[in-house]
Order: C-alpha cells, then structure tokens, then sequence
C-alpha cells in the first residue's frame, strides 16, 4: 500500500528526485484533509469547551484583531498578509445558532495579560502542577539549545524530522508515510531580519550537541500579521520527543514575544495557536496547559482602517 502511494506520489508530482517535490505535494494533501474533515471535527469536538468550565454552546469572548497594514508599513507583503488573514477569517468566522458547530474555535492567549515572559512561565508552570517547566529544565539540563533559523537552510534535518513520526498529536503526516527522499546536507545560513516588524513569518530551533556538531531537533515558526501572531508550524522529531525540547522551545519563544524588547514584538495582542476542535486529545490538553484559551476572532475591517477609524 505505502509502495502505492509513494509510486501515485512519483508519478503526479516528482520526474526527478522524490525529496525535493513530495514534500509540498504531501503538505498539500495533509491541508485537504484536515479541511475535509474540519466541519465533522468542529461538531464532534464541541464539548472540549467544558475543559474551560463552558457549556458546548457558550457565548465566547470575542477578540479584536487588527492585522493591518498600518501607514509605516511600505513593504508590499504587509498587505498581501494582512489579506490573506481576513480571508482566512471570513471562512472561519464564528457563525450564529446551528451554523457556529460546523467551525473551528480558535485558542487565544491576550498578551495584556502576561506583563512578562516570566510571568507567563509561571502561569504555565501553575496550570500544569510543574510539569512542563520541569521538562523544559530537563532539556536545558541535556544541553537543549535554541537560535533563530531561516528554515530553507535546514531542509534536510525538517526533512528528518518530518519524517520521523508518522502520526502525531495533529492527526497523520503524509510525508512521513511516503518517505522524505535524501536532500543536500543544511547550509545553515542566518537568518534576515523581518522586513516589517509588524509582519512577518519567523522560525526558531532547537539543538542537541552531538559529534559532528549541532543538531536541529525542533522547530518552531510564527506570523505575526498586525496585532496577533499564530503558530505557524511547529514539529519535534519523534525520536527526541522525551528530551523536553518541544516544551524548551515554546517557552523560550513565548518568553521572548512577552519580554517585549524586540521591535518585532512591539504592540502584539493576541498570540493564537489553532483551533480547540484540531488534534488529538494531547494537544488540546498541551494548549490549555500552555494558558491558550478558546475565543472567537472579529477583524478590523480594511475599510475601517483605511478610512482612519480605530
Ligand atoms: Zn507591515
């Protein structure tokens, strides 16, 4: 069956090498099916609300986003991604009555609330009795280190470990089924710096010391469009699962974002990590461990922001 479909893989998407061209071609099947089933999901995955002491049908908290560009943004981008979040938005969007089972609940952290990355550590270290802190020392303590990546300089070690579990809390991963292919060793560049603080799409790592040097184990991209930054993909390799590295990485990301000394986490309000109904039971438990909570999104309109109002 796998020899299938990895051959229906070739066949469609790649004449040359199987690891430059699956992977986008399995990311693009793995987005379908996540959208196929997202309404069945959405429906069945209701009574997670009562995790939150909330009834399936509760009136939610309603956040508002501004994505927008503002009048310093001069980078096209800026609007191209502020676009695409109201876009996303308008398909998600939290409906009235019977409607609103069919959608996904997005999980919000308010950044007002945290006055600092360490006060979030503790919050999270409360909610989860000492756990994932005490994970997190258990990585530093293995030498777990993290740094900035530019992620197309560490295509083959994402290759590895997207190919190193095949399900995961998310659901299935198909590139990890039909083989990642052999790819050129990491180039390792530094990543630029974000075009526009207030738009952007950054990634970290996560490095374990082995002999032939660092090892990228983790990884964790955001975007930030306006006032709200999501995560973006996040992935551990299945064999390092247990060094803590995941949990390392988040908080130490989340900590910088609520530290708030970097331009490009100036004026962040929301930090949002999918949705409620998404995954398997262990990464839901994992986001409201992590303090994220769930809450419907409404968008400053483009017309409110281009006619100046607030
Ligand atoms: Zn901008």
């Amino acid at each position: 069956m796998i020899a299938y479909i990895r051959s229906v893989f070739c066949a469609v998407g790649c004449p040359t090498a199987m690891g430059t061209s699956a992977m986008p071609l399995a990311r693009f099947f793995t987005t379908r099916l996540h959208t196929a089933l997202e309404p069945w999901q959405s429906a069945a995955r209701k009574g997670r609300l009562r995790d939150f002491d909330l009834a399936p049908g509760a009136v939610l908290p309603v956040a508002l986003v501004r994505p927008g560009p503002a009048g310093g943004c001069a980078d096209p981008l800026c609007g191209l991604l502020a676009a695409d979040a109201r876009g996303f938005h308008r398909r998600n969007a939290p409906r009235a009555g019977l409607r609103r089972w069919g959608v996904p609940t997005a999980m919000l952290l308010d950044l007002d609330r945290f006055p600092s990355g360490e006060a979030y550590a503790e919050a999270v270290s409360r909610r989860s009795r000492g756990n994932i802190a005490r994970a997190a020392k258990k990585a530093a303590r293995l030498g777990v280190t993290w740094a900035p990546i530019r992620p197309e300089s560490y295509a083959a070690s994402i290759a590895a470990i997207t190919g190193s579990k095949r399900v995961r809390s998310g659901g299935p991963v198909l590139a990890a089924w039909i083989g990642t292919g052999t790819r050129t060793a990491d180039t390792r560049e530094a990543p630029a710096a974000a075009g526009c603080p207030a738009h952007w799409t950054l990634a970290w790592g996560a490095f374990i010391e082995e002999a032939e040097g660092p090892r990228l184990i983790a990884y964790l991209a955001l975007r930030r469009v306006g006032d709200m930054c999501r995560t973006h993909e996040l992935m551990g390799h299945g064999d390092y699962l247990r060094t803590g590295a995941m949990k390392f990485l988040f908080l130490e990301v989340a900590r910088w974002l609520m530290d708030r000394r970097a331009a490009e986490t100036q004026g962040l309000r929301w930090f949002m990590y999918g949705a409620m109904e998404h995954g398997a039971p262990g990464l839901h438990e994992w986001k409201r461990l992590m303090c994220f909570e769930p809450a419907n999104l409404a968008f400053e309109p483009a017309a409110a922001r281009a006619s100046g109002a607030a």
